[in-house]
């Protein structure tokens, strides 16, 4: 019985070590392709150069639309499909205009942009005395007699010493995300936000906002100023507190409209009716060209799925690559896909999102159960000739966010983070601040671990 055993201890170390040598040549085969023969930096420099921002509701979000429709037919998928999607429609209007008065006649200019969602200032702008707060909690102890008929200027910046960078940013956002909806009940008429930038430079950077449930008359414009612009304007307000700001937007909501989620799929072999998605967003602001958000993750994405066939890797579970449409004011795409795949009773297992910049990848972070973080702690070896190390347990992506449910497994791939809000939601996120290897490493890395969800499935 003994030897039996033994026997079958060594036939199954053999078997065993033999999975880990085909492994390990797959993923070689992966990056050398990659790296070599990526289609990854040509996608992007279209999607970025020759389509541009694509804010949901635009028209180059309809191109975005169209032209990855088509990149996806061209890779002889097993299908590919539009998925329709109602979004919101916001324009910015022409550029928008913010000086301070400290004495009359006497005035200085900064770099601001509207937020995503903000109602427009009266016509020919509003002009009113500036308040700076380091967040909604000093908001709320200044109350409406010191707020009141002035713009809140919040100037809280991200928090320097955190390694993860969204950490910081986590920390920050409630200022944008909230501080319109929060001033305006204190009858403030306008709010500045810092921008969320670890830097100092004169970009300024958008983002969502929310007016929460205040009533339309309590709606007050809303704008992110530069990280330099802020502390400019904290230098002159604490010499001139009567200073007067000057404030001029005509941005605007419109109706929603139609939009498309882009879907291509493989079948699988062994299990066509357990699927996987890799994805990231389609649409991105409309400052830069969104080449970082999330251009990268989109191309990466599609990538996971050229590569398969490139390497002739026949997945057993059904692989989908899902561009989705509006996570940046909406997440109606996130939505949508998730609310059909309930509806069709598909049985997703797992989904990996990137949705952090192209820069070099360090790993990924799992929304996943114990066992299934063992089995991806026992890949770590394989990863290491590509510098991969990091494993962590944590947030996926906001697009695949929806899709959590009992027995899934979401990923999100984790680049090195220190770049990110140089870029993110500014003018300066276009495609040259993308480096062609790093974005290929990471879809690189994306597919490997895409490959081994596929083999191994989740526990
Ligand atoms: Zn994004």
């Amino acid at each position: 019985m003994k030897k039996i055993l033994t026997a079958l201890c060594i036939l199954l170390t053999i078997g065993g070590n033999a999975q880990q040598e085909e492994d390990k040549a797959i993923l070689e085969k992966i990056y050398k392709n990659a790296l070599v023969n990526g289609k990854s930096y040509e996608w992007l420099d279209y999607l970025s150069n020759q389509i541009g921002g694509r804010l949901s509701g635009s028209l180059n979000a309809q191109k975005a639309v169209e032209w990855g429709e088509k990149e996806l037919k061209a890779l002889g998928l097993d299908r590919v499909w539009l998925q329709p999607v109602m979004v919101p429609k916001w324009t910015r209007g022409v550029t928008e205009i913010a000086y301070i008065e400290t004495e009359p006649g006497k005035t200085t200019s900064f770099p601001i942009c509207a937020l995503g969602g903000s109602v427009p200032t009266p016509i020919g702008g509003l002009k009113a005395e500036i308040i700076e707060v380091k967040g909604l909690e000093e908001l709320a102890t200044l109350g409406k007699e010191k707020i009141a008929g002035k713009v809140v200027f919040y100037n809280r910046p991200m928090q320097a010493d955190l390694i993860q960078t969204f950490e910081a940013y986590g920390g920050c956002v409630d200022q944008r995300y909230a501080g319109a909806a929060e001033a305006g009940k204190y009858g403030a008429v306008g709010v500045i936000v810092r921008s969320m930038n670890l830097r100092l430079d004169d970009y300024p950077h958008t983002g969502s906002m929310s007016y929460g449930d205040l009533k339309d008359t309590q709606k007050i414009p809303a704008a992110a100023i530069s990280t330099n612009g802020a502390e400019l304007l904290s230098t002159l307000l604490a010499l001139n507190k009567k200073a007067k700001f000057h404030l001029n937007m005509n941005c605007r909501t419109w109706k929603d409209v139609q939009s498309y989620n882009v879907i291509g799929e493989i079948k699988g072999s062994e299990y066509p009716n357990e699927y996987m998605v890799v994805g990231g967003h389609l649409d991105s602001w409309d400052l830069g060209d969104g080449s970082h958000d999330d251009g990268a993750g989109i191309v990466q994405s599609m990538e996971v799925l050229r590569l398969f066939k490139e390497i002739g890797y026949k997945p057993k579970r059904s692989i989908r690559v899902v561009m989705f449409m509006n996570e940046e004011n909406g997440l109606r795409g996130g939505k949508k896909y998730a609310k059909v795949a309930k509806q069709k009773g598909e049985n997703h297992v797992f989904a990996l999102e990137s949705d952090a910049g192209g820069f070099t990848p360090r790993g990924f972070s799992f929304d996943c159960n114990d066992a299934t973080f063992t089995q991806v702690e026992s890949w770590k070896p394989l990863f290491e000739p590509y510098l991969i190390h990091y494993f962590a347990k944590g947030g996926s992506g906001a697009d695949i966010g929806p899709l959590k449910k009992e027995g899934i497994t979401l990923a999100g791939l984790r680049p090195d983070s220190q770049r990110y809000f140089d870029y993110h939601h500014a003018k300066n996120d276009t495609f040259d601040a993308v480096n062609k290897r790093e974005l290929e490493l990471g879809a690189a890395t994306m597919t490997s671990l895409m490959y081994l969800f596929d083999k191994y499935g989740t526990k």
